[in-house]
């Protein structure tokens, strides 16, 4: 059974290259659809949820340069197309899920650092993806910088 379509989360850094480009060659042979998605998380979470101050224009920028290196890998990659570009506010794993489900995806893909020791118990968005994930999951290892 080969797969129809595959979900790429992307975390807009260099490091989703690797992940992109293992997903297109397991599409290429059998021309199944490849979609990327990134995650905005909305800056009240990341602090906590109670901030003494206004972050929506801070929140804005952030979301169009995402919005912008998402259209820098949509000319870098030609096999992907404008409209299989997702961007969204919210929790990585919640809205990975849902986008999942609402696209049919088969496979979703993501990049893992293969943590260890404290690190581990922090947690990983692979992990975390890989809970309650709505299709089969696949964990590109991440290898380590000096
Ligand atoms: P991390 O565990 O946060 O180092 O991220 C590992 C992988 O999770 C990345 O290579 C991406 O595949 C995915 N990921 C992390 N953050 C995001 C995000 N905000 N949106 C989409 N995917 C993400």
């Amino acid at each position: 059974m080969s797969y129809e379509h595959l979900l790429v989360a992307v975390d807009l850094t260099e490091e989703c290259d690797p992940v992109i480009k293992r997903a297109m060659k397991l599409a290429e042979p059998t021309g199944a659809k490849v979609s990327l998605v990134h995650i905005v998380e909305p800056m009240a979470m990341a602090f906590g949820g109670d901030v003494p101050m206004d972050l929506s224009q801070l929140q804005q920028q952030q979301f169009d340069q995402a919005k912008e290196r998402m259209q820098r890998l949509f000319l870098k990659y030609p096999g992907i197309q404008h409209g299989d570009l997702h961007l969204t506010y919210g929790q990585p794993r919640q809205e990975i899920h849902q986008l999942a489900k609402e696209h049919n995806c088969d496979l979703i893909v993501v990049g893992s650092h293969g943590r260890h020791g404290l690190a581990l118990l922090l947690g990983s968005t692979a992990n975390d993806v890989l809970h309650g994930a709505p299709c089969d999951v696949l964990a590109v290892r991440l290898l380590k910088k000096d």
